[in-house]
């Protein structure tokens, strides 16, 4: 994937009708360098690297960028929603039960595509929410948590 330079997000804001501005295009950098972190990762570094802004105007340009498209949010069960700027492509993602670490998955290849519902009621189906649980790679290989911090 091309590594997107702030000119192209400037570009992308203004196709998607917006104004051009410092806290959305550093919160399309965060999102772009690192897609699926929290609201809250986004905005320590939307801070870090603009300084004057607050958590609001943060929040504010991460909903104005979902509602117009630009970014995508998950929002996995019991846990924080992550935000990415890989849209429109009916991806899905493989989250770690353990340390949270989430990847892109392509559809299902070799199916019947989830966006082909067994029965559509009618709707326009444009997305269909698939996250798959597990254990990540080095939380499947780590030495197992002591017992007394389990079941709590
Ligand atoms: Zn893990
Ligand atoms: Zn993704
Ligand atoms: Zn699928």
């Amino acid at each position: 994937m091309p590594l997107r330079t702030s000119d192209d997000h400037a570009a992308l804001l203004r196709r998607h009708g917006l104004q051009v501005t410092a806290q959305r295009l550093a919160v399309l950098r965060a999102v772009a360098d690192r897609p699926h972190q929290t609201a809250n990762d986004i905005d320590a570094v939307v801070r870090a690297q603009i300084g004057a802004v607050s958590r609001q105007a943060v929040y504010d340009a991460l909903g104005i960028l979902i509602d117009k498209g630009v970014l995508r949010r998950i929002q996995p069960a019991g846990s924080p929603a992550r935000y990415e700027d890989r849209v429109g492509d009916n991806h899905h993602h493989l989250i770690c039960r353990i340390c949270g670490e989430t990847v892109d998955v392509d559809c299902a290849v070799g199916d019947v595509p989830c966006l082909t519902a067994a029965d559509d009621a009618g709707y326009e189906i444009d997305e269909a929410e698939v996250i798959y649980w597990g254990r990540c790679p080095s939380c499947a290989t780590a030495p197992p948590v002591p017992s007394a911090r389990r079941g709590a």
